[in-house]
This record gives structure tokens, sequence and C-alpha cells, in this order.
């Protein structure tokens, strides 16, 4: 579903975005936040911790995990990227989100995630939720199966 775009300008509109997003927030986006934005975003495919530690390392240079997972941790705070729990690795956000609502089509043929942007979904579950008593403080619903693309 995305083989049919210029990578390279829908890598380029991300991280202009998350920019903007970073200076409207008041918070940095360092060199450091922005190159590993930017290698989460090289491929539409959730990427792995130390895939982006190995791509950050060269033969001069090894670079420390502690300044990737902090990288990752401001990039999710600020809801730049998620992180796939079922598969301990992390995808950019496609949406500008209000609210800390996130679910996910996951591909367990192909690994690719799809991010859905469902209002009804997200307020469903808040109502059901309430309705039991429980009072969420974040909802993150990851749905695993095979994408259209596999299926056919
Ligand atoms: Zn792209
Ligand atoms: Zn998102
Ligand atoms: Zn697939």
């Amino acid at each position: 579903m995305y083989k049919d775009h210029s990578h390279s300008k829908c890598i380029s509109t991300a991280l202009e975005r998350a920019d903007s997003l970073c200076s409207k927030r008041n918070v940095r986006f360092t060199p450091i936040r922005k190159k590993v934005l930017s290698l989460i975003l090289e491929q539409h495919m959730p990427i792995k911790a130390y895939d982006i530690l190995a791509k950050l390392s060269d033969a001069e240079h090894i670079e420390k995990p502690p300044t990737v997972y902090r990288a990752l941790e401001f990039l999710i705070e600020n809801q730049l990227i998620h992180k796939i729990d079922s598969s301990n690795s992390f995808i950019a956000c496609e949406f500008d989100h209000k609210q800390h609502e996130s679910q996910f089509l996951v591909c367990d043929n192909c690994n690719e995630v799809m991010e859905l942007q469902e209002p009804l979904l997200s307020s469903a579950l808040t109502e059901i939720s309430e309705s039991k008593g429980f009072i969420t403080r974040q909802s993150h619903v990851e749905i695993h199966g095979v994408c259209a693309d596999c299926a056919n």
C-alpha cells in the first residue's frame, strides 16, 4: 500500500512535521532525535532498537544504547513514533494525536503495521472500560492477522 509514493518526500514531510511539532511544544528536536526518527521513517516497517543502534554505529563510532533509548523515549512521549509491543519494535506515527489512543493492524506474515485512526473505536473502548469502573491511562491495541497484500 506504500509502494506507489515518493518515499523521500514522505520522509522529508514527516521530519518537517516533527520539527514544527517540537517547536510548538517547546521541546528540542536534537540531531540524535532527528536521526533516530529518520531511521524509523526509512521504511514503512517496524524497526527494532538494536537495528537502529547498528545503523547509527560504524567502525569508528559505536553509538551507546542509552542515547538511542532516550531518543526513542522522547519520540514516543511526543507521539512521533509508537512502540509495537508484540514485536518490541518502533514505527513512525502517521497522525496528529490529541489523545494517547492507538490501534494497529499487525501482519504476522510480512510484519507490516497499519495504524488506525478510529475515534469510534477509541470512544467505545473508553466507554466499556468506564462501565467496569476502570480508569484508562493509555490505550494501545494491536490486532494480529494477515494484511491485504499478503492475503492476495
Ligand atoms: Zn514513504
Ligand atoms: Zn500515531
Ligand atoms: Zn503482510
